[in-house]
């Protein structure tokens, strides 16, 4: 009997369990829900999950309703959903750990002797490691930003790597990030690292829209269109833009920010992103793009305070544009 945690798989089944992994600071074990979809055929594992950030909502939420909506006769292979992975920051709608500190996507592979969060990342790849052979991990810009919806992808010169990208190219999205190394605390490189196509989901924030739930729940059944799990043809796009990692954009002062351009926007060097205003209406600063080309990839919310070293927006390099690879064998 094969088993996810304690979800037993039962081919043509839809069945559940959780994770184990340690326990609160009053001894309550950590158990993280884990909802398993076993199709009538045969076919690889596509693993896909929520809330590493904790305060990325709308990962979550897809990941149930989709599992809710899947009939399992239809679907060759399995569909394992961990809605919401790191319980502590999804209770305190912190996208860093209330326990350590931690912010959970920045410390894999994790460590089994660390703090929670580094337990916890230790955890996620062993279980990903024996049952996976294709991640989805789903963000947002959590409470106070927003993003658009696009796909990242690590880099490392690997098949893994050249397979992630290949299924980004199939989820629905038109821009990637590549990330070529400066991010590899992520579960996304540490998964291609262990030889795991792993894809990043960026969509949304601060509330779930009914548009973010079906771009989320369209990405899993695109990745399982793609992958012939689910009958049915995955979107290919004329073009990707392809963006790279870049400037993070922290404000210097206090105020109030007032983005000047919407996500997604594409700017040139010196065009203006946003303004932080004090609270007698003075503009007290101006954030430019710094970069040749950026496409912006998060901003923070129109009129939401902000604090000095706050991060307010990305703009990501553009590196090129290019089509739909084929298959990477
Ligand atoms: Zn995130």
């Amino acid at each position: 009997m094969k088993l996810v945690g304690t979800a037993e798989v039962v081919q043509g089944a839809k069945t559940q369990g959780y994770l184990q992994v340690g326990s609160d600071t009053d001894g309550t074990p950590f158990r993280i829900p884990v909802l398993v979809v076993a199709g009538a055929k045969p076919g690889p594992t596509v693993w896909v999950h929520g809330c590493i950030h904790g305060e990325e909502y709308g990962g979550a939420a897809s990941i149930i309703r989709l599992v809710q909506e899947l009939d399992p006769q239809h679907l060759a292979g399995t569909l394992v959903g961990v809605p919401v992975t790191n319980l502590p920051s999804f209770k305190a709608h912190s996208r860093i750990s209330p326990l350590d500190g931690a912010n959970l996507n920045r410390i894999f592979p994790g460590n089994p002797e660390g703090t929670y969060s580094f337990r916890l990342a230790h955890a996620l790849l062993e279980a990903m490691a024996t049952t996976a052979d294709w991640v989805l991990d789903f963000h947002s810009g959590g409470i106070g930003a927003e993003v658009p919806f696009y796909a990242i992808y690590d880099d490392n010169g690997s098949l893994a790597s050249r397979r992630a990208a290949w299924l980004a190219e199939r989820i629905g999205v038109d821009t990637l990030w590549r990330s070529a190394g400066d991010f590899r605390g992520t579960v996304t490189a540490q998964a291609a690292a262990r030889g795991i196509p792993a894809v990043t989901v960026e969509c949304g924030g601060g509330n779930v829209t009914v548009e973010h739930e079906e771009q989320f729940k369209a990405t899993i059944r695109n990745a399982l269109h793609a992958l012939d799990m689910l009958p049915g043809t995955a979107p290919v796009q004329p073009q990707y833009r392809i963006v790279t990692d870049g400037a993070f954009m922290f404000t210097g002062h206090g105020g109030l920010f007032v983005p000047a351009c919407p996500v997604g926007a594409v700017l040139k060097k010196g065009d203006l992103i946003g303004r932080v205003i004090n609270l007698y209406g003075e503009v007290v600063e101006e954030m430019v793009n710094p970069v040749e080309e950026a496409w912006i990839a998060a901003t923070g919310h129109r009129y939401w305070p902000t604090e000095p070293g706050q991060l307010i927006a990305e703009a990501l390099p553009v590196q090129g544009r290019r089509q739909a690879s084929d298959f990477p064998g």
